[in-house]
């Protein structure tokens, strides 16, 4: 291995040349207190940038091993160590002087969520990040003096501020990664308790803006009040007790008026898939894993989806058991993303009346006695929800101001007051009961099937030209090949990383998994215990820096292929593969 000397050595000679010739400081340097791996040199100033880690041994880390002994605790180290080693880059590096990317040296960067990603990794024998470094130009030509001013002098400044324990402050770092345990122990207990999502006294749930995640701050905000009879405690392992809003299992509708928090309640929700930093104001904003969020989504594509549990019969004989179409409506869309969310393994579907269908939520008594049922295709949710709860166990928590309908089917109904929720199921009871609304239930004996497929492998094409694309861009939008996979509807992807990280892992279950045998659920359920047991860095196709990218929940990875235009399925009977289903059938190939 080289020395910081060689590598000072080399940017002096190659000062003045071409940029090409900064090909020539990749390789692996010893500074002493650190290692600093070059493992990819950019080709000019302004494409990707140069890839290069830097790794403190442990012995001289000296991170405790309890802050990384158990997944919990180190995804959490790693997440302070990523946001550390940022915050004391942007003291020293100030990209912009020079061309394209010069001077930049940087990691990913996490936003409110903590996930797991590929931007740090601590354990016993060493801590790592993993940087992008723009290094520096006037036009074309390398600027080897300020090169070796970042690399050699603001670099192990940057890693003396951020990756050794001994710099760091203590208790903010413990206090990051307790906080990470506490979450997730809080989520893996729900279930036991019967509950599907926690929301904790205090929280704020409101945002800075709509294009913001961060948590409104002033006067006006209205921290969380849990009402009494919904309150529920529990104990995690490093805050002890905490205290707040169980929402039960069964069906809960989240009612108030116009502008009192119900979509912003739901979201919160919709977030506690993930856990959140301290300051965030959804920290103790818990919901189980499987929840997904539904909503209507016209024009999205669907492949051989069985959505007869909610539309049967269209116009001119098309099949609702194998529904393909290249534009769905906004029922129609609806009803697949529900269907995809059952097939995918979800356990709570997270519904807003704001972004749902109205023909797919409710269908009236003077609309059934308008239009009879034989000329409605549509069984409207409102039928469904509770046998979907009572035979398949999925929950449903869904946002309802307009259609008191729904009083009838709710176990639990939630109101929010200027921003305080109240329960007031009891009287929800008593006004159904005082106004019945006569509509039939539309039904049926039962839920109906949910059928997993199968994606034929000629689905996956991830080259363009003679190049292989595999990525995202930005949070709504995943490349793969010459496709482009809208997800800007899928409202649970986190960020852009996440979205690149999806992008990796439908490569990697593609090339690995989609034979034509496996089911999509099946396929990504064996690419994530791949990423369980062998890390993340499995979905990367560089060795040593692997990409910046984070880890994808199965539900997006999904909806990530289900919205592939290019994807081939057919089914294979019921989900979970039970015997005797029906013999596998083929979709119709889309023109
Ligand atoms: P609804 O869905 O009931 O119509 P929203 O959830 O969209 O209402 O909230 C309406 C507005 O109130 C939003 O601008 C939101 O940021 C704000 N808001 C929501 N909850 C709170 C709160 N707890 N404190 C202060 N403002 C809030
Ligand atoms: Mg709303």
């Amino acid at each position: 291995m080289q020395t910081a000397e060689d590598l000072a050595r080399t940017l002096g000679r190659i000062d003045g040349r071409g940029y090409k010739a900064y090909q020539d400081i990749a390789g692996s340097y010893d500074f002493g207190r650190f290692q600093l791996f070059i493992d990819h040199v950019q080709g000019d100033p302004f494409a990707a940038p140069t890839r290069a880690r830097v790794r403190v041994a442990q012995g001289l880390a000296g991170f405790p091993p309890r802050l990384y002994a158990s997944r919990g605790r180190r995804v959490g180290l790693q997440d302070y160590l990523t946001r550390a080693f940022l915050r004391a880059a942007s003291r020293y590096f100030h990209p912009g002087q020079g061309t394209g990317k010069s001077g930049l040296c940087t990691v990913d960067r996490p936003g409110q969520e903590v996930l797991e990603r590929t931007s740090a990794v601590a354990g016993e024998a060493y801590v790592e990040v993993r940087l992008s470094v723009g290094l520096p130009a006037a036009g074309r030509t390398v600027l080897g003096a300020r090169a070796r001013v970042m690399l050699c002098r603001d670099l192990p400044r940057t890693v003396e501020e951020s990756l050794f324990y001994s710099a760091l402050d203590a208790a903010a770092v413990n206090a990051h990664v307790e906080l990470f345990e506490d979450q997730e122990a809080l989520r893996s207990q729900l279930r036991d308790r019967g509950l599907v999502a926690f929301v904790g006294a205090g929280a704020v749930l409101p945002r800075e803006s709509g294009v913001s995640n961060r948590p409104l701050v002033g006067p006006q905000v209205v921290a969380f009040a849990p009402p009494p009879s919904l309150e529920v405690e529990f104990q995690v392992p490093n805050r002890g007790r905490v205290r707040g809003m169980g929402i039960p299992r069964g069906v809960t509708l989240i009612v108030g008026g116009g502008y009192h928090g119900k979509s912003t309640l739901l979201r919160a929700i919709e977030a506690g898939v993930y856990n959140h930093v301290a300051g965030d104001g959804r920290e103790w904003v818990v919901t189980v894993p499987g929840a997904v969020k539904i909503r209507a989504e016209d024009g999205r594509r669907v492949a051989g989806v069985d959505i007869t549990p909610f539309i049967g019969r269209l116009p001119q004989g098309v099949d609702t058991a194998s529904f393909s179409t290249e534009a769905a409506s906004g029922s129609t869309s609806q009803a697949a993303n529900i269907m995809e969310a059952l097939e995918a393994g979800a356990t709570l579907l997270l519904l807003d009346e704001d972004t749902s269908a109205t023909n797919f939520m409710i269908r009236d008594r003077r609309m059934q006695a308008l239009v009879a049922k034989d000329r409605e295709p549509i069984t409207p949710f409102i039928d469904k929800v509770r046998q979907l709860y009572l035979e398949l166990g999925v929950s449903t928590v869904m946002v309802v101001g307009g259609s008191g309908d729904y009083l009838d089917v709710a176990d639990t109904v939630v109101m929010m007051d200027e921003y305080r929720p109240r329960d007031v199921t009891r009287e929800a009871r008593e006004v159904a009961a005082a106004y019945p609304q006569g509509r039939q239930a539309e039904g049926g004996q039962g839920f109906g099937r949910v059928a997993e497929r199968v994606p034929l492998p000629q689905s996956f094409d991830a080259t363009r030209g003679r190049r292989e694309k595999v990525g995202a861009k930005g949070r709504g939008t995943v490349l793969y090949g010459r496709e482009v996979i809208d997800l800007s509807a899928v409202e649970q992807v986190a960020d852009s990383s996440q979205a690149e990280g999806i992008a990796r892992l439908i490569h990697y279950a593609a090339e690995r998994y989609f034979d034509g045998r496996t089911s999509l659920r099946r396929g990504l359920e064996l690419a994530l215990s791949d990423v369980e047991s062998r890390g993340l860095e499995v979905l990367s196709p560089f060795s040593g820096h692997p990409g910046d990218y984070a880890l994808p929940r199965l539900f997006e990875a999904a909806a990530a292929v289900n919205r592939l235009r290019s994807l081939r399925v057919r089914q294979h009977g019921p989900a979970g593969g039970s015997p005797g289903g029906p013999e596998p059938r083929f979709d119709k190939p889309l023109p």
